[in-house]
């Protein structure tokens, strides 16, 4: 079939950094005890309460098609959770974060404008900018910098083609917060370029050092953020594909009408135990918040200080960073060596730019029993491999 250009230059060179995850769920469908550290999967499922909505909301018949925005309710419960007064018209409910990526994108920008990407980024980012026919442009956050956004190197890379700047805070993979004066300075040049800011802030409920700054309240950037949520890592609820954008409320209603030609909305059983998951109050969520600020201080004390690894411990998210360049070795050759040697799969750096390359990023998405010995696997094998550096 002949197919567009449009959807055969989303994946060029069809390596999506995904590999190395494929390869392990296959070792584990085929029975190997592989240790999954790999992609920000909860290893528990969502709080009792959640499921005990969805079943009654079956049960009454919300099973047909639902309002493609989001039901009031939800649109109303969302808004409510905005860290900036937000009206239910603000929102409209999409298919997870990444169908809100998928639409803020398509509302801000044209096949042949650009997108400034923070390099290392999530590794779905490029792609969806090139699904929308558009372009990425990369610009590099450096360690030594906290992993934070430099307005100045942004300004550089601008192109007159330049619409649209995303940005991801708490970040994936770096565990970077943003702290506000970065996002003033990104405030003001996205005011003076005319630029949408999009901003994915789906980690928002998990910060460990510092405070997440919501973008859209910042001076400049109310009029021009679309803020993409989800209720996937807040609450346990990957596979329920609940998320949302916030924004302008004329922009939100274009973008409902993109949903009308593409998802059609999620179903109403679902909208519901979402609604529940937020009017419920904090509990579920902070159970999951507790379990991962458990997780990372275990998991950091597991990899200690030893030769081959460094970490930066993360300010927010789900994962870790390891800088594995003492070793010599790539982040995907560290990765496989762990995968085939030792039944641990974790994310090359690799998979999410130029900038994380000779890095591994590890989701902290088991209990400390698995994941602490794992960990401290990981912390023996790049000591092994420091002390015989691959030149
Ligand atoms: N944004 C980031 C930074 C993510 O890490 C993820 C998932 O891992 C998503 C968006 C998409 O999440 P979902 O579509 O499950 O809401």
């Amino acid at each position: 079939m002949r197919l567009s250009s449009r959807i055969r230059q989303i994946v060029p060179g069809g390596d999506d950094g995904w590999g190395l995850y494929y390869r392990a769920r296959s070792l584990a469908a085929a029975g190997k005890p592989v240790v999954s550290l790999s992609i920000g999967d909860h290893d528990l499922p969502p709080h009792p309460g959640i499921l005990e909505a969805m079943a009654e909301s079956v049960a009454a018949g919300r099973t047909g098609y639902a309002p493609v925005e989001g039901s009031d309710r939800l649109r109303a419960a969302i808004a409510r959770r905005e860290p900036v007064p937000t009206a239910p018209e603000q929102i409209t409910v999409t298919v997870g974060g990444q169908a809100g990526l998928f639409a803020a994108m398509a509302a801000a920008l044209d096949p042949g404008d650009a997108c400034i990407l923070l390099d290392p980024y999530y590794a779905t980012y490029a792609q969806t900018v090139r699904a929308v026919g558009a372009r990425p442009i990369l610009v590099p956050c450096r360690a030594e910098d906290g992993f934070q956004p430099d307005a100045e190197a942004i300004a550089a890379a601008l192109t007159p083609e330049t619409r649209a700047i995303l940005i991801n805070t708490p970040n994936n993979p770096t565990g970077a917060v943003y702290r506000r004066a970065r996002l003033e300075a990104l405030g003001r040049l996205c005011a003076e370029r005319d630029i949408v800011l999009i901003a994915d802030e789906v980690y928002a409920s998990q910060v460990w050092e510092g405070a997440h700054v919501a973008p859209r309240g910042i001076p400049g950037l109310a009029e021009r953020c679309l803020s993409v949520g989800s209720m996937s890592k807040s609450h346990g609820m990957t596979g329920f594909r609940v998320g949302w954008v916030a924004g302008p409320e004329d922009a939100i209603a274009r973008i409902a009408e993109l949903q009308v030609t593409t998802t059609y909305g999620i179903a109403g059983f679902i909208q519901d135990a979402a609604a529940h998951a937020l009017e419920a109050g904090g509990e579920a969520e902070a159970e999951i918040r507790a379990r991962y600020r458990t997780r990372r201080d275990a998991a950091l004390a597991a990899l200690g200080e030893g030769p081959g690894v460094r970490v930066s411990p993360p300010e927010g998210g789900m994962y870790l960073m390891l800088d594995i360049r003492p070793t010599g070795l790539s982040g995907t050759a560290f990765a496989e060596r762990l995968l085939e040697e030792h039944l641990i799969a974790v994310m090359p750096g690799e998979s999410f730019g130029r900038a994380a390359a000779g890095h591994v990023r590890i989701a902290l998405t088991q209990p400390e029993a698995v994941l602490v010995p794992a960990l401290e696997t990981v912390a023996r094998v790049a000591a092994e491999a420091a002390a015989q550096p691959v030149s």
